[in-house]
């Protein structure tokens, strides 16, 4: 496959994460930014003021790693901050879904993220979800909110303001992104009912032996649920 191609496919991919994001109500209005890494100088990422229910392949812009603009024509948003943070920490993130998602937003709202074991799939797919303390959007205060965790997690909560998941893909970041909104509302479910029951420590750990020594999935310590 060419890269030329490559990088056709990853505008594609990217419009189609932003639908589905905008479809699935994790955003409205022109909330929200998602973005794909292209090569070593270049990322993808949605314009500001946009919707992305109405987003084309040719509103995307391609912004270099300092956040300036290099390719098409928009407003960079100025949540590039967190997308850039992500790149540059992470050499195993390859795209970023920021969104608003009611439930999982509820959570942050409330001060609290998830960190305890729950749902057995969530602890592997997601592993811990820290809340990242609150930092006015747009300033410096957001990306720095990240930095305690952003070495190993896959999924953070921004306090009284929404969430963000990473990829090893477009596809992996927006299903990080489903996972952590549908275990949000199943969880607020569980509450209204009760409340949840924890997983016992043993069991996790069971959990994270299987899914090492039968699937080799390995998870950084530092992300594993308490
Ligand atoms: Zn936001």
């Amino acid at each position: 496959m060419s890269l030329m191609s490559d990088y056709e496919n990853a505008r594609a991919e990217l419009v189609d994460a932003c639908h589905k994001v905008y479809e699935k109500g994790f955003v409205t209005a022109y909330d929200g930014n998602l973005s794909a890494r292209l090569d070593s100088e270049r990322i993808l990422i949605t314009p500001s003021g946009k919707c992305k229910g109405e987003i084309e392949a040719a509103d995307l812009l391609e912004i270099d790693y300092r956040g300036n603009l290099v390719g098409g024509r928009g407003k960079v948003s100025t949540e590039a901050k967190i997308h850039l943070l992500a790149y540059t920490k992470r050499k195993d993130i390859d795209a970023v879904i920021h969104c608003h998602p009611v439930y999982s937003t509820a959570f942050a709202t409330a001060g609290e993220g998830f960190t305890r074991g729950v749902f057995p799939e969530v602890i592997l797919a997601l592993g811990k979800v820290p809340l990242c303390k609150y930092g006015t959007p747009s300033t410096e205060e957001l990306p720095n909110s990240m930095l305690p965790y952003i070495e190993f997690s896959w999924a953070m909560l921004f306090e009284n303001h929404g969430a963000i998941t990473f990829g090893k893909n477009i596809k992996g970041a927006y299903y990080r992104m489903e996972k952590l909104e549908q275990s949000a509302k199943t969880l607020y479910i569980a509450r209204t009912l009760g409340r949840e029951k924890n997983l016992p420590l043993l069991k996790v750990k069971q959990l994270y032996n299987i899914a090492e020594s039968t699937y080799g999935i390995k998870i950084d310590p530092r992300n594993r649920v308490d």
